[in-house]
């Protein structure tokens, strides 16, 4: 990478040779269950923020699945501020998560948060997360790079792209090459939504790496009001899909009701996303 660009302290030790689109310049995409990840086509992932109980997951799947989305989001294992907040439903939810898949056909993303977790998510989940408040630890992003499936490296909140696409070095380093970005907000001094919403990621990274970017629009605006329209404006603005929290009934969720998506809400948004989509020469993935 061009090391004119580095901004960081340490920054003569700057090499992101394997993530870089120098060095690579085709574009890496990534399947997961027959859905691609980084072609032509935008990819929503959508469901709870985290997993409450079978008839909440799979009630919220059956919704994000009738409005096109084509991935299943729900935590088991949560990193909440407060240790009194509910931590996950943890293995028990996984099983919940395989339930539903096999019901709808939808694959699933789920977080991981620490290195002895990974073999039980992975045994679960077809793509692994990795959160913003994990996204330079070390030891886990090894062990998720010794792994066989994808994994969406989320971008730490208070980190410069630039250490964003280190820590993604980090995974291919190890031979996981299925990797996907996702900017979710960082913090700036503006506090009238939960984090800003850094859109100019998306086209940076595409310069910059050859991995495919996703925007969370749910945890980047913190209010479901603000979240239609910043998923428009990433798409308009080259995302390669979406991560977005939907709720069969928001105002009972666990975590992250306010920003979770009525179904009316998401169907709407699924409709005029894809005229965002056509806009930009791309379509929004549908296998039927
Ligand atoms: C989440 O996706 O539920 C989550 C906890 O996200 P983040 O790590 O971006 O806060
Ligand atoms: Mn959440």
């Amino acid at each position: 990478m061009d090391s004119g660009t580095c901004h960081t302290p340490d920054c003569k030790s700057s090499d992101t040779r394997l993530v870089s689109l120098e060095t690579k310049p085709e574009r890496t995409i990534v399947e997961v269950n027959g859905v691609k990840i980084g072609g032509s086509e935008v990819v929503v992932m959508a469901g709870p923020c985290t997993v409450e109980s079978l008839e909440q997951l799979s009630e919220t799947a059956r919704i994000v699945k009738s409005g096109g989305a084509t991935i299943l989001r729900g935590g088991a294992f949560k990193p909440r501020t407060s240790p009194y907040s509910f931590q996950g439903l943890k293995e028990e939810g996984l099983e919940m998560l395989a339930k539903v898949k096999a019901a709808t056909g939808l694959p699933v993303v789920s977080e991981v948060m620490d290195t002895r977790q990974v073999e039980t998510v992975a045994r679960y989940a077809d793509i692994l997360q990795i959160g913003s408040r994990n996204m330079q630890n070390f030891p886990l992003l090894e062990e998720v790079g010794n792994c066989k499936i994808p994994i969406l490296l989320k971008r730490g909140m208070m980190a410069t792209l630039d250490e964003y696409l280190h820590a993604a070095e980090y995974i291919l380093a190890r031979g996981n090459s299925s990797v996907i970005l996702c900017e979710r907000g960082i913090r700036t001094f503006e506090f009238s939504t939960r984090y800003t919403l850094d859109l100019n990621a998306i086209p940076v990274l595409k310069q910059k790496t050859h991995l495919p970017v996703i925007v969370d629009p749910s945890h980047g605006t913190g209010s479901r009001d603000l979240v239609p329209t910043m998923s428009k404006a990433a798409v308009a603005a080259g995302a390669d899909g979406l991560l977005i929290e939907v709720h069969y009934h928001p105002e009972n969720a666990l975590c992250d009701g306010p920003q979770s998506l009525f179904p009316d809400d998401f169907s709407q948004l699924m409709k005029d996303l894809r005229k965002v989509a056509e806009s930009v020469d791309r379509s929004i993935y549908n296998p039927e």
